[in-house]
């Protein structure tokens, strides 16, 4: 049998700079530390943190009044700031850059008077929170895109003006198919400067289409609840191989590679490390001659902290 690791894999830049804010934090702040969302949609990173002291939380109503409390890698809309500040939360904001430039796009659109179509999931954190930069007044101008249907049948009142934002972790593919179908009945959309999907996501795609593309069955670390880690298993499957979601090796089935000579492992961007060598392990266990190769090159991308202010003074009066 033979592995075949790609490169990149796990962490991304951002996924890693919201773990570091939360153990940060706890260094600082001490406990109780309260993290809105789970930081990453990953249970082991949660499982670990939440040891760590860590109270992971839906709404700002579990955060008790002046407790600290992070935001999430996927980013809030203006009016969860305005609530922690109402209620002298001390906020450490972890979104990620790459979201927050998703926010500001979504801004300077509405300032434009267009209409805004967030291509994403609905319900999805992180679209959540980028509507929320849209203002409240304006929202009928406000559209969440899911399929090419969707966008076949939006309405909007002058065709002219109209632009798109989407989420970081779609598949690159299903976002090209939907703009064509905007572009085609909106002729003077106007889309990013550069893609919202992230370079994380579109690393992680290219690495699963390769590994499915050489390898029987792949596998691939990662939740059912994250964007991004779907979307790879779907990348893969189109480009022709058995996928299989795993959040832990423990789940893995030997019955899948009954026929297979070669097996694919990646990890979408929320995944540890430490789950991926789980993995290998097991299957070396399995197979303790697997003749071992790597494809693809690591990512040397990191984001810079933010400034972790002292208590004493709100993080959230620096975002205004
Ligand atoms: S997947 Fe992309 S947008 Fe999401 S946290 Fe990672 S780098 Fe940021």
């Amino acid at each position: 049998m033979e592995l075949v690791l790609a490169n990149p894999r796990g962490f991304c830049a951002g996924v890693d700079r919201a773990i570091r804010i939360v153990e940060l934090a706890l260094e600082l702040y001490g406990r109780p530390l309260y993290v809105r969302h789970a930081i990453v949609h990953n249970r082991h990173v949660v499982d670990e943190l939440s040891r760590a002291g860590a109270i992971f939380v839906e709404s700002l109503e579990e955060v008790p009044d002046g407790s600290s409390v992070v935001f999430s890698a996927h980013g809030v809309a203006p009016g969860v700031w305005a609530a922690a500040r109402r209620r002298e939360l001390h906020v450490v904001d972890a979104t990620c850059p790459l979201v927050a430039k998703v926010h500001l796009e979504v801004e300077r659109h509405a300032r434009a008077g267009a209409s805004v179509l967030v291509i994403g999931h609905r319900g999805h954190v992180e679209v959540e929170g980028t509507c929320g930069h849209f203002p409240p007044h304006a929202r009928g101008l406000l559209h969440v895109i899911e399929s090419e249907r969707e966008a076949a049948e939006v309405s909007v009142p002058e065709p002219d003006r109209v632009a798109y934002v989407t989420q970081t972790t779609l598949s690159l593919d299903d976002v090209a198919r939907i703009v064509e179908v905007l572009r085609a009945r909106f002729p003077a959309l106007v889309g990013p400067r550069t893609d919202d999907i992230c370079y994380a996501t579109q690393n992680r795609q290219t690495g699963v289409r390769q590994l499915a593309q050489r390898c029987d069955v792949v596998l691939v670390v990662g939740a059912a609840h994250s964007s991004n880690s779907m979307r790879m298993k779907e990348v893969g499957e189109r480009a022709g191989a058995a996928v299989h979601l795993i959040e832990d090796p423990g789940e893995i089935d030997f019955d899948w590679f009954r026929h297979a000579r070669s097996i694919g492992l990646t990890a979408s961007a929320s995944a540890p490390e430490a789950l991926v060598a789980a993995t290998v392990e097991r299957l070396q266990a399995r197979w303790p001659d697997l003749a071992r190769s790597t494809l693809g090159e690591p990512e040397r991308i990191s984001f810079r902290l933010p400034r972790m202010a002292p208590r004493s003074a709100t993080v959230a009066s620096e975002r205004g």
